[in-house]
């Protein structure tokens, strides 16, 4: 049986990222994989903040497509919502390489990755954790003193350590798309029933021409119709007549983030853990934030070779205390965007329209951090406190 000192479940950004920490420090790190390939099959937009570059200590060369200034919101009616443009908010990444670009850095770290290497099953034992590994059909067990489920939505490692489950999981759906004609400096975003219930659809430019973008939706637990309704509806928008569909890919994202993400020898991190945007389902700069934590929380633990709850623990109040204050304030928000109607909508997108509010969503907006942009929203539109109660209570680490 081999042994390691940390086992990680899932070679994505997150679970590449933790290894490459725990690597560079001398601890002797695998990581599984069930895929032959790193970073497919694709599921994910690719918009992120410069913040996620910085974190992943990854290059942009090679590695963003393109830079967003703004925004354009569509209104289930019709109207449209400009935001942003005077400056860079978002850059969009190709995905893959992104994730291949981490996967070697963990490589070169030392941390060694196996692929079309699935975890079956996992149990406690001897000090630690031991691991069932099917690849090619056939089993191996590995043991290791310390396991992180980084395995994504659906984790098995959650599941089968009786860890808490996310609160929810959106439904989504994307592609590839050629021959457009967009502003490349614009992400669109629909809103509303009929194009995307429970969240939104979005239309990404992916070159600097506008002539390629990558387009999806999500949509929550509420829906009157399948999934591929949905993304018909939005490829008949004027704005993508003509376009050639390239490739398609769907995928889920958790929402909610877990109440408790540590236990006696085991740590959850990134979707595995719901460290999910709740705003705009972004999981990469929460994810790789709370990696970080979770990296140093798991070498201190090496360090005076304490692997149970109350130490690993520290982990989980890090990121609640961090990042996760965000998050709950996000799943806040998304409670109040659940209860509009397609009216309300239309009402309050109309509303945002002044020029005194749009200066301020374009000095305070941050897809990152939404909520700081809500206090100085109601400042300039106090009739959104309408919407404020729920926003106010406080939120538990
Ligand atoms: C449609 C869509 C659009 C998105 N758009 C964005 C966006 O624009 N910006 C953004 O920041 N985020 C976006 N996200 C979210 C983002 O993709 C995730 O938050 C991110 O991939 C989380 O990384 P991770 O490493 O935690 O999990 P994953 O990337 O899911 O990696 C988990 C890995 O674990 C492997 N695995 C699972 N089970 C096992 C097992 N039993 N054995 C071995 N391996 C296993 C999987 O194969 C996978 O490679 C989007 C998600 C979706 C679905």
């Amino acid at each position: 049986m081999d042994v390691y000192e940390t086992a990680i479940v899932g070679a994505g950004p997150i679970g590449c990222h933790v290894a490459r920490y725990l690597a560079s420090k001398g601890r002797k790190v695998a990581v599984f994989e069930e895929h032959r390939t790193i970073g497919e099959p694709l599921h994910c937009a690719g918009l992120v903040t410069q913040r996620v570059l910085e974190l992943a200590g990854c290059p942009s060369e090679g590695i963003v497509q393109n830079t967003i200034y703004g925004a354009v919101i569509h209104s289930p009616g019709g109207s449209v919502l400009t935001i942003g443009g005077d400056k860079v908010h978002a850059l969009v990444i190709d995905r893959q390489k992104f994730d291949v670009s981490i996967a070697e850095k963990a490589f070169h770290a030392g941390a060694m990755i196996f692929l079309q290497s699935k975890i079956s099953a996992a149990k406690r034992i001897n000090e630690g954790i031991g691991l069932e590994i099917t690849k090619n059909e056939q089993k191996a067990t590995v043991h290791c003193t310390l396991l992180i489920g980084a395995d994504g939505a659906h984790s098995r490692i959650r599941d089968v350590f009786g860890f808490p489950k996310p609160a929810e999981h959106l439904q989504g759906i994307s592609a590839e798309l050629s021959e457009v004609t967009l502003d490349p400096k614009y992400v669109h975003i629909f809103v509303g029933s009929s194009i995307a219930p429970g969240f939104f659809a979005w239309v990404i430019p992916t070159n600097g021409k506008g002539t390629t973008a990558r387009v999806g939706l999500c949509i929550g637990k509420h829906h009157t119709h399948p999934l591929p309704h949905y993304f018909t509806t939005l490829l008949q928008h004027p704005l993508l007549q003509g376009a050639m569909v390239m490739k398609r890919f769907g995928g889920s994202i958790p929402l909610g983030p877990l109440k408790k993400t540590t236990d006696n020898h085991l740590m959850l991190v990134g979707d595995a853990a719901a460290q999910v945007k709740p705003t705009s389902g972004g999981g990469l700069y929460p994810g790789l934030l709370c990696a970080e934590q979770c990296s140093s929380a798991a070498e201190a633990a090496f360090q005076t070779q304490r692997f149970d709850e109350g130490t690993l623990r520290r982990y989980h109040v890090a990121w609640s205390k961090g990042i996760g204050r965000e998050l709950a304030l996000g799943m806040r928000f998304r409670g109040l965007y659940l209860q509009l109607t397609d009216n309300q909508f239309n009402k309050y997108i109309e509303k945002l329209n002044t020029p005194k509010t749009l200066e301020t969503i374009n000095t305070y907006g941050d897809i990152d951090y939404p909520s700081r942009l809500a206090f100085p929203l109601i400042r300039v539109v106090p009739s959104l406190l309408t919407l404020a109660p729920s926003l106010l209570k406080r939120t538990k680490p």
